[in-house]
């Protein structure tokens, strides 16, 4: 009996270390949802930021340090967006630790000519809001499944089938947003901060205007004021906000010129029902259509 003890406790051991979970840590939750999607529970991942954060702005606390120590992989957005990464991983001090950029083999917007941080510019090397397209969405879980297969070999072809299958799940949902808001393709809108290019280029949206005057520049009287006459000489009557910001501004506008405030998840997790990356973006488009609808007209 002892003996049946011990070789059932030595198998499950074995067996436990052989499905040793790839440790990931992710610095937004979008990253996150498609390391799950792909990796499955062949790893344990968290994110640094949460949905209803500023990417731009994380708090670098300690006990991502902490994460940082044990992890595999990094991945992050790139292209300046993390600007506040650096710190943590210096402080974690792990050398085995790869950190992949999930930029890469992306298609860029807004890419400047040259760089000039004196100008407030928190979008240096072009917009890092990349996630917000889901075509740009499947270029990142091809890298995200090219560095699983790295660091967990003997699991390729589990992640293989996964990256393939939630690609495929992520056409069929594009098809189908792509179909409710094709009414509305040339319709202006402003937006807070310029988080939306990617979003606005698939879906055939035109980005007329920001709140802020500059990407991380607060609103200032002035513009605000510029905006709401180039509104209503426009008839522009959606404004999209991004969780992380005051409704004060936006609300505001819209009092002056008739249109309509539409939080939006800027990120996965940012209100709930958008727990996962294809329910962030459903939600997002099923919001937008309901207020491009109501406001067509007006
Ligand atoms: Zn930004």
């Amino acid at each position: 009996m002892r003996k049946i003890i011990f070789s059932t406790i030595f198998a499950l051991l074995l067996a436990s270390s052989l499905a040793a979970k790839v440790r990931v840590v992710t610095t937004l939750p979008d990253l996150a949802a498609l390391v799950s999607a792909v990796g499955g529970g062949q790893v344990e991942v968290t994110s640094i930021a949460r949905g209803y954060q500023d990417p731009h702005f994380v708090d670098p606390k300690p006990s991502y340090i902490l994460k940082l120590q044990s992890a595999d992989l990094l991945f992050k957005v790139g292209l300046g967006l993390e600007a506040w990464l650096d710190p943590l991983v210096i402080g974690a001090r792990n050398a085995n630790l790869k950190v992949v950029d999930c930029s890469r083999g992306v298609p860029l917007l807004e890419v400047p000519s040259s760089v000039d941080r004196s100008m407030g510019d928190i979008h240096p090397f072009g917009n890092p809001h990349i996630w917000l397209d889901p075509a740009n969405g499947k270029i990142m879980l091809d890298s995200i499944a090219v560095a699983l297969k790295q660091a967990d070999p003997n699991h390729a072809s589990f992640y293989e089938a996964n990256r393939a299958a939630y690609q495929k799940k992520l056409d069929s949902a594009m098809t189908a947003w792509e179909e409710v808001l094709k009414p509305y393709v040339d319709t202006k809108v402003i937006t807070y901060h310029n988080s939306w290019p990617y979003f606005a280029e698939r879906f055939g949206l035109v980005r007329a205007g920001y709140l802020e005057p500059k990407p991380g520049i607060p609103p200032s009287p002035v513009h605000l004021k510029e905006l709401i006459e180039q509104m209503k000489r426009e008839k522009i009557k959606i404004i999209i906000m991004e969780p992380y910001f005051s409704d004060k501004d936006p609300n505001l506008v819209a009092h002056e010129t008739g249109a309509k405030v539409l939080a939006l998840a800027s990120s996965v997790g940012a209100f709930k029902g958008t727990e996962d990356y294809i329910l962030m973006l459903d939600y997002d488009v099923k919001l937008l259509a309901q207020a491009l609808k109501e406001t067509a007209h007006d």
